[in-house]
């Protein structure tokens, strides 16, 4: 179960996923408070920037928000994303001590499987996971990346092959 004021930290998670968006990253956001509620950090996905998969908003969030405590040990922070977390993401999460993870919608193909992944014995067993909050915003804001990607790869396709006929009339 969730509440209301996981749902406004939900949302800024969400502006920031709005934000990689615009830069044409696959937008996924992500936001770290601490248990008074305080916003540690931000950060939206910036592995096309970075060209690195370390960018992804979890681990850039996470580097902010230790930066700022002065310590890897996220013990009373709960973490925000916008999209369920990759296995990498997960991992990190576990072992910052990070004690409570939202997220919003399901992801079919990266995700991490929660479930199977909180098995490793080593990393945070008492994680808190909830799902499903503003899932379908989140949903919302991947559809209209996808939908933008795959226009920008039509209008690239029929630019070449208009390309193409030119240069056949021109030979011919
Ligand atoms: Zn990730």
């Amino acid at each position: 179960m969730y509440t209301k004021e996981n749902l406004i930290f939900m949302d800024q998670a969400l502006n920031q996923a709005k934000l990689a968006l615009k830069k044409e990253e696959v937008p996924v956001g992500a936001l770290i408070v601490d248990n008074m509620g305080n916003i540690l950090s931000k950060a939206y996905n910036k592995t096309e920037k970075n060209k690195c998969q370390t960018g992804h908003a979890e681990v850039l969030a996470i580097q902010k928000a230790c930066k700022k405590l002065k310590t890897w040990r996220l013990d009373n922070c709960s973490i925000y994303v916008s999209l369920e977390p990759c296995l990498m993401c997960l991992g990190l999460i576990q072992l910052s001590r990070i004690k409570a993870l939202y997220f919003g919608a399901v992801s079919k193909e990266f995700g991490s499987g929660l479930q199977e992944a909180l098995k490793h014995k080593l990393y945070k067993k008492d994680l808190l996971i909830v799902g499903g909050l503003k899932e379908t915003e989140s949903i919302d804001i991947l559809r209209k990346f996808f939908m933008n990607l795959r226009k920008l790869r039509k209008v690239n396709c029929e630019r070449k092959s208009r390309i193409l006929r030119k240069g056949k009339k021109e030979i011919t």
